[in-house]
């Protein structure tokens, strides 16, 4: 089984791929990856060509020269760019000064994680920024698109039946938090006098972006937060017997499911 693989750590989804093949169905942008790191590692483009070629022979089904020569050399094109850079994000640090900024505002918790992610997601993209442009991006604008918006919506980690991610965006936006610019964009007025200082609080490995809500939690000392012993991602302790995430949770009670009853079926048999 192929673990997931952190999209903000290119180097270890590269050897991911080198080792395994193609990890999904996209493999154009595999091959991309795989291409940054070796150019990454000082590898030359006719060494590369020749890299990627062979990889492409080993993986592809019914590989051809040929038919995949303007692919190949795609690949190449793209790995060669200045700003296509190998992407290498560890974890977001989150500075005292930014999380307090954040809960002195006159809203309610569930907002206040709202905004926690949005921040968080502001500062990934800017150390993504950092990384292709090697310059500082400092734009507090945000994209119009509801596609983005929900990416937010999810990092929080608020329950879906209970909370509405429009009204959390026109609460905000009603309590002056947040503007609409003219092109659409939502300007993140919360971030505008925001000053990362140098204590950092905490920091939220790019593994666990998408439960960003569970660090405000461990930010506020709401809940007990903890990590699944099976992945490592981190959890919500409603008790102190929990162990595992959602979704180990579920393998490891199906795995079990399935033993018993191999087990069930072995004794009858052995009866029988
Ligand atoms: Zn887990």
């Amino acid at each position: 089984v192929i673990e997931m693989h952190n999209r903000y750590n290119e180097i270890e989804y590269a050897k991911a791929i080198e080792s395994n093949g193609f990890l999904s169905r996209f493999k154009k942008h595999e091959l991309r990856v795989l291409a940054k790191y070796y150019k990454s590692q000082g590898v030359k483009n006719a060494e590369l060509k020749e890299l990627i070629c062979e990889f492409c022979e080993r993986h592809i089904p019914n590989y051809n020269e040929v038919r995949y020569a303007s692919f190949i050399n795609g690949i190449i094109n793209f790995a060669s760019k200045k700003t296509n850079k190998l992407i290498v994000i560890k974890d977001i640090p989150i500075a005292g000064t930014e999380g307090r900024a954040i809960d002195k505002l006159d809203i309610g918790y569930e907002y206040k994680r709202f905004l926690f992610a949005w921040l968080v997601k502001v500062k990934l993209n800017r150390a993504i920024y950092k990384i292709s442009h090697d310059a500082e991006l400092k734009s507090i604008y945000f994209s119009h698109e509801v596609a983005r918006q929900k990416e937010i919506f999810k990092m929080s980690n608020l329950d879906r039946k209970e909370y509405n991610m429009n009204e959390i965006i026109k609460h905000l936006y009603d309590k002056g938090i947040i503007d609409i610019a003219n092109n659409g964009k939502i300007k993140l007025l919360f971030m505008e006098n925001m000053t990362e200082g140098k204590k950092i609080s905490l920091r939220i490995p790019t593994t666990d972006i998408d439960y960003a809500g569970y660090y405000w939690d461990q930010f506020k000392k709401k809940y007990k937060v903890g990590y699944c012993q099976e992945c490592g991602i981190i959890i919500k302790k409603k008790n102190i017997s929990k162990k595992y995430c959602q979704k180990c949770g579920k393998k490891i009670k199906n795995l079990q499911t399935n033993q018993s009853k191999k087990a069930k079926r072995q004794k009858e048999k052995n009866m029988g």
